[in-house]
């Protein structure tokens, strides 16, 4: 079964096609990147993905199931942001845990989850540290948490590394791959980093002005490019 599909997907803002037909299919367990220039429309078709943006036409469907009117939090995704938007006032625990204390999740299972993404995430010591003792990138792994102890069928990624700086860009690079390979679950990362693009994908989806240039495996996009400007993006020689 696939984990996600998108039927012809367009989003119109005011006059503005945003998104113009996309189509795509993801497998269980895929890590796939949208990757793009700026202004493209990736955060806008993640945003749909996620139900926090409606589209304007197409259907999206999660693990087989129709969710074109299904509010976010019942698709069984979780979503990481640029910004890490942590609540200040709140312990790591505290910020990792909320979202499951608000669905109800029984305390000792909510300390469970946090104490195994803690370890995952290296963040055990700073379980009772507020965001503001923290630095860029423990912060971003704490947003990282809270994502995981929620345990969605789909993570999306939005250029969530673009705030840290060059060496921690790399660490936590990899220990997003590293998650993939221990969760086994299906991520969409967005990102307009060619690098992080050929890096962390199993399969690339090239964006311009709302519409799918190309789609294939890292090695595919750079051997035969469909096109110029999938050339140019993804730096291939030819
Ligand atoms: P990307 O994430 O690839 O940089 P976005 O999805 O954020 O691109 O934006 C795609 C286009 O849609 C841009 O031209 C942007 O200005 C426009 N856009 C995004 N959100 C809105 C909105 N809420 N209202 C109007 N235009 C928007
Ligand atoms: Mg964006």
């Amino acid at each position: 079964m696939s984990a996600l599909t998108l039927q012809n997907i367009t989003k119109r803002f005011g006059s503005t096609d945003v998104i113009r037909g996309v189509d795509l299919d993801v497998a269980e367990g895929e890590f796939v990147v949208f990757v793009g220039p700026s202004g493209c429309g990736k955060s806008t078709l993640l945003r749909i993905i996620a139900g926090l943006e409606d589209q304007t036409s197409g259907h999206v469907t999660i693990g087989g199931k129709n969710v074109d009117v299904t509010p976010p939090a019942k698709r069984g995704i979780a979503m990481v942001f640029q910004s890490y938007a942590l609540y200040p006032h709140l312990t790591v625990k505290g910020n990792m845990g909320l979202a499951l204390k608000q669905e109800g999740v029984e305390k000792g299972e909510i300390e469970r989850r946090i104490a195994a993404a803690a370890r995952m995430l290296h963040l055990e010591a700073l379980l009772d540290r507020r965001p503001s003792e923290l630095s860029g990138g423990q912060r971003q792994r704490v947003a990282i948490g809270r994502a995981i102890v929620r345990q969605p069928k789909l993570f999306l990624f939005d250029e969530p590394l673009s705030n840290l700086d060059a060496a921690l860009r790399v660490n936590t690079r990899i220990e997003i791959a590293n998650l993939h390979r221990l969760l086994g679950a299906t991520m969409i990362y967005v990102t307009h980093d060619q690098v992080e693009a050929m890096t962390l994908a199993d399969k690339i989806v090239v964006l311009s002005a709302g519409r799918i240039e190309q789609v294939g495996r890292p090695i595919d996009l750079y051997n035969k490019p469909a096109n110029l400007f999938v050339a140019g993006f993804i730096g291939s020689p030819k």
